[in-house]
């Protein structure tokens, strides 16, 4: 039996890097410019030993702050009813943003099983940030860099008691 982990957050945290990296190809679309649009993406991941389904949620990056609320809502409370476990990507450099904190009751709202990834946190940048993320009430972060692929072995982990 296998598992589905969908991964949530606002734009620009770093979501589709972080797929194409337990994906190994190049399925979602990472783009810093506005205007791409995207909706819910599936791939077969693999972390270490584990084999799992992933989902990235994208299709916000054109959303105004007025208008993002009801997308994302919507998007992410389809991945979360999809999915066994989220991962709540914030971005540590940029620290808890009011748009996070939307998320974080979204999810908690749901009763989702949340894993919450600070991410963007290679070298000092991060420190904040991350140490802001227990704010969000969900418990300790795991420290990740999608992009230099650090902290995969503490995902890892908390992925385990889900395989
Ligand atoms: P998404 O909108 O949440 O899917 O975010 P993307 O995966 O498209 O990434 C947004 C931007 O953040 C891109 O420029 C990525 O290269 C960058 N990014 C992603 N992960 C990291 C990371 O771990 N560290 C740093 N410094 N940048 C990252
Ligand atoms: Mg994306």
């Amino acid at each position: 039996m296998s598992f589905t982990l969908a991964i949530v957050g606002r734009p620009n945290v770093g979501k589709s890097t972080l797929f194409n990296r337990l994906v190994g190809r190049k399925l979602a679309l990472v783009d810093d410019q506005p205007g791409v649009t995207r909706d819910l993406r599936e791939g077969d991941a693999r972390l270490g030993p584990l084999r799992f389904t992933v989902i990235d949620t994208a299709g916000l990056e054109e959303a105004t702050d007025e208008s993002l609320q009801g997308r994302m809502r919507m998007l992410t409370e389809r991945a979360v009813e999809m999915a066994d476990v989220c991962l709540f990507m914030m971005d540590a450099r940029a620290g808890v943003m009011p748009a996070d904190q939307v998320f974080a009751e979204i999810l908690r709202k749901k009763s989702a099983r949340v894993i919450l990834g600070a991410n963007k946190a290679e070298g000092k940048a991060g420190e904040t940030g991350y140490y802001d993320a227990f704010s969000l009430g969900l418990g300790e972060p795991v420290q990740l860099s999608a992009e230099h692929g650090e902290g995969m072995d503490d995902l890892l982990r908390m992925l385990e008691p889900f395989a």
